[in-house]
């Protein structure tokens, strides 16, 4: 008898992460992952050499250091604090931990990818809600909310579409969710956020017993090599995902890397500083070529290539994949008419302006071409 794999899982479409190198290309500009633009903090990459010493050790299973340290830093219980091998891992343990076969999981129309392969990995449905806007919706993900519900996934801001909920709908999502189904926000990209109406859902946490916070060391803190994620969690989340996590779970090199990390301050102030200068003015010099792209609080940008322009996201993304630029296709997110462009440094956005002022130029070319012939 032939092995028998358990329902669900040979309907994932594994998760294709973005490109990082381009056939025939030596360096390359990659914009596909929303990598840190700065990398990461040098004492981060110190600290992450001097554990090379002590390889030969199990690391600290319960992450004492960096959980207090991430406490220190976010005005948090350490108690309260799961770290794991990247946020990704994170979702999958709360989603195996509170969700089964036949169960329910909803996120947005254009939510994080993760979520619906968390859901069929465990044999649940993934639902998603339609966006307004590509912004979740909190009528439409609460009109979706059915018996069958264990868990609400809401990336805030949101990956790939750069929108996010104000701390006042995010607090009515959850008044609406019945106290069975649980609410995790990931929150991976809360540290370039400069909107005062945002939160990145701590208060509703500590509030609450049925909302997860999760966060990452892959974005902001240039750390996505090392796989280092958390999550905010009432006491018996965090005492259920204790219990199922591996007693290894977090690298001790990534540990270590990741106190340094939190200590270095200036560190993330220059890259917050960083994205909130390029990320308008890429979004500027792109409607001055006249391509629209979506509002974004995150570092990156979702850029619109309309397929009946004639330069579609597929010519675009070829386009600039000849000059040694790679962008993250968006097919698999149901945008296939966009490109998300990771903010990257100052020499990186200048080139991808002046790739997609020479596509444009092109495109605007053979519309008129086009048209003259026919
Ligand atoms: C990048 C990202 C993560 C981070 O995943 P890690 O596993 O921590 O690297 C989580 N959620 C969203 C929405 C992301 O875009």
């Amino acid at each position: 008898m032939a092995l028998t794999v358990r329902p669900g899982i040979l309907d994932i479409a594994p998760y294709v992460g973005g490109e990082s190198s381009l056939a025939g290309q030596g360096r390359v500009i990659r914009l596909a992952s929303n990598e840190g633009a700065l990398g990461a903090s040098p004492q981060a990459v110190e600290a992450y050499r001097q554990a090379a010493a002590t390889l030969h050790r199990y690391p600290d299973g319960g992450a004492t250091r960096l959980r207090e340290a991430i406490g220190r830093r976010f005005g948090l219980d350490p108690a309260a604090i799961v770290c794991g091998a990247g946020s990704d891992e994170l979702i999958g343990l709360l989603t195996r931990a509170y969700a089964g076969p036949g169960d329910e999981v909803l996120y947005s129309r254009h939510g994080f990818l993760m979520y619906a392969i968390a859901a069929q990995s465990v044999g649940a449905v993934p639902v998603s809600a339609p966006e307004t806007d590509l912004t979740a919706d909190v009528d439409a993900l609460l009109e979706r909310v059915g018996p069958r519900t264990r868990i609400v996934f809401l990336a805030n801001p949101n990956n790939p579409t750069g929108s996010y909920l104000p701390a006042a709908a995010l607090r009515r999502l959850h008044e609406g969710l019945p106290p069975d189904v649980l609410l995790v926000i990931d929150a991976a990209y809360a540290e370039y956020v400069g909107r005062g109406d945002y939160e990145p859902g701590s208060t509703l946490v500590a509030a609450h017993d049925n909302v997860v916070m999760t966060r990452t060391f892959s974005k902001i803190f240039g750390l996505a090599a090392l796989r280092l994620g958390w999550a905010y969690c009432p006491p018996a989340v965090a005492d259920v995902l204790n219990r199922l996590r591996g007693p290894f779970n977090v690298p001790a090199p990534a540990q270590a890397a990741g106190v340094a990390a939190l200590a270095d301050t200036g560190h993330v102030e220059r890259a917050r500083a960083h994205n909130d200068r390029w990320l308008p003015w890429f979004r500027d010099a792109l409607a001055g070529i006249g391509i629209a792209s979506n509002p974004s609080v995150g570092n990156f940008v979702l850029v619109h290539f309309p397929a009946e322009s004639g330069a579609d996201a597929a010519a675009a993304c070829e386009f600039l994949n000849q000059r040694g630029i790679i962008p993250r296709r968006m097919g698999a997110y149901g945008l296939g008419d966009w490109l998300r462009i990771t903010i990257g440094l100052e020499e990186e956005m200048r080139a991808v302006v002046d790739a997609l002022t020479a596509f444009a130029d092109q495109g605007s070319l053979s519309t008129v071409q086009g048209r003259g012939g026919r």
